[in-house]
This record gives structure tokens, sequence and C-alpha cells, in this order.
């Protein structure tokens, strides 16, 4: 093969390779939670906390009211009971057992409300659990599809770092050295290839002397004179 057409092969193989780390950094990124999986795992998390705490404010409630009808039922036993007799003292038990009777009403409130807060909330914890399963099943295939191409471009990465080892080490070396000094100066692509007499790269139509030397001498680096790439005719 003539040192143009390896030239030609390399640029081939630097411009895939280029195209392939752009991608692999796309899926770095890519493969992190997006930010729907976050907020819907964010949201689901805040309403179950919030349904756990009225549960146990119910559950609070409910023992309090509990021991103050123990409290109430000792105090009206003591009442019926015949043993207090002073009623300086009945009236003072019979407005105590009304104070916690108050008391038992109140919380007995409190229970309710509680529990109605947590019966509402059910609803918009099942809805949330259900829209975290489909963002993350969704997110789940995404990832497979994603990890995939992740392994395969990495391989073909190694694959194309072979290649270009093997194609170098059969290049002359200065040539080589101007190839990349262009490939720096000219956005990675040193190398352009003429179709119908037009350069690749800056679409420009080669002049036939060009074109000409071109054909005679396949061996000769011969430069577009519009964009300054070398030129490989097929
Ligand atoms: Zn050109």
């Amino acid at each position: 093969m003539a040192d143009i057409a390896k030239l030609h092969e390399l640029q081939k193989i630097d411009t895939t390779s280029q195209k392939v780390r752009r991608r692999l950094s796309q899926l770095k990124a890519l493969l992190t939670e997006s930010d729907d999986l976050t907020a819907a795992r964010t949201r689901t998390a805040a309403l179950e906390q919030e349904h756990q705490q009225w549960y146990s404010q119910q559950k609070t409630a409910e023992l309090e009211a509990q021991s103050l009808n123990t409290r109430i039922k000792e105090s009206e036993n003591r009442l019926m009971s015949g043993q207090v007799r002073n009623p300086k003292e009945l009236e003072s038990l019979q407005s105590s057992i009304e104070a916690l009777q108050r008391q038992r009403d109140s919380v007995e409130n409190t229970s309710v409300e509680a529990l109605l807060k947590a019966e509402e909330l059910t609803e918009h914890v099942t809805t949330a659990r259900n829209q975290l399963q489909t963002v993350q099943k969704s997110w789940s295939t995404s990832q497979a599809e994603l990890t995939e191409e992740d392994a395969k471009l990495k391989r073909g990465y190694l694959h194309l770092k072979k290649q270009r080892e093997t194609l170098t080490a059969a290049v002359d070396k200065t040539l080589l050295q101007q190839y990349e000094h262009m490939r720096e100066r000219k956005g990675g692509t040193a190398v352009a290839t003429i179709e119908n007499e037009i350069c690749s790269s800056c679409n420009v139509k080669v002049p036939s002397g060009v074109l000409s030397t071109l054909r005679s001498q396949s061996d000769r680096m011969v430069t577009c004179p519009s964009c300054g790439r070398i030129l490989y005719a097929k």
C-alpha cells in the first residue's frame, strides 16, 4: 500500500475513534440516574414519611385515649363505691372525671383526624409508588441498552487503537508527523478524498493540473490548493 493510501486509512481510523470517544463521553453522562427517577424517588419517600407520621400520631392518640378511659373508669368506680362521702371530695372527684372526659374527647378527635389524613395519603402513596415503578422500569431498560452500547464501543475503541498502532508503524515517520501536525490544525481531518473532482473536505473543485499530478504520481504528497489537506485519489 502506498504511504498516502495508508494515511487515508489512518484518517478513517482517527475519524471513527473521534466519534467513538464523543459517544462514550455522552454515555458516561447518560449512565447516571435520570432527573425523572430522582424526582419520583424523592416524592415517594416524602409521601411515605408523611403517611407514617400521621399513622404514628393516630396510634399515640389512641393509646392516650385508652389510658384516659382507664383513669375515668377508676374514678367512676371510686365515686360509685360509696367510700367517698365528704361532699367537697365528691365534688372534686366529679369535676376531675369531667376534665378527664374532656381530655379524652379531644384526644379521640386528634386520633380520628390523624387517621383520616393517613387514609387520604394512602392513595397518594400508592400512586407515587406506581409512578416510581414505571419510571424505574423504563430507566432500567434504557440503562441496559446504554450499558451494552458502552461495552461494545469500548471494545471497538481498543480494536481501533491496535489497528492504528499497526498502521503507524508501517508509515514513513516524516509523513506521519506531517499528518499529525495537519490533523491538529485542520479540525481532525488531514486527508481528503476527491469525489467528482471536488475536495471532500472543503467542497472546492480541485484544478485539473493538481488532479493529473495526483494521478501520475500516486505516492507523492499533493495537497488541496483550497484547504491545504492531503489529497487522496482512490
Ligand atoms: Zn480542500
